[in-house]
């Protein structure tokens, strides 16, 4: 099977899970990135969405300081929605990340989650 990736012709390697869409992790996240941007410049982030995102990472991020794991299975029980953001960021460890207000999250390949608060 070729990388879902427009633009990239490369077969997807097995060593890959079998549900891979694209030949390598740089260009899964290239695929979201544009899926997002496309997503945030249709949507323009209404101020209600933004609070309560950003109201659901504040809870976790208190859950999360209290030494209790959190992944993005928690997102999606207290319906946070993925497709919305005030901003990204390219963190030089954990990767891509994303921005609600005050708040900005990571997921891992395993799903748990890492959110902080800006300063
Ligand atoms: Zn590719």
């Amino acid at each position: 099977m070729k990388c879902q990736l427009p633009g990239c012709t490369n077969v997807i390697p097995k060593t890959r899970k079998r549900s891979a869409k694209y030949c390598s992790d740089a260009c899964y996240y290239e695929a979201k990135k544009e899926r997002s941007t496309q997503r945030y410049s249709s949507l323009k982030a209404p101020k209600d969405e933004v609070k309560n995102n950003e109201s659901i990472l504040a809870f976790l991020y208190n859950v999360a300081s209290m030494n209790k794991p959190i992944n993005a299975d928690d997102l999606t029980r207290y319906h946070f929605n993925f497709g919305l953001s005030t901003g990204e960021h390219f963190d030089k460890q954990k990767g891509p990340c994303k921005i609600v207000g005050k708040y900005a999250y990571h997921i891992n390949p395993d799903k748990s989650l890492i959110v902080w608060k800006l300063k």
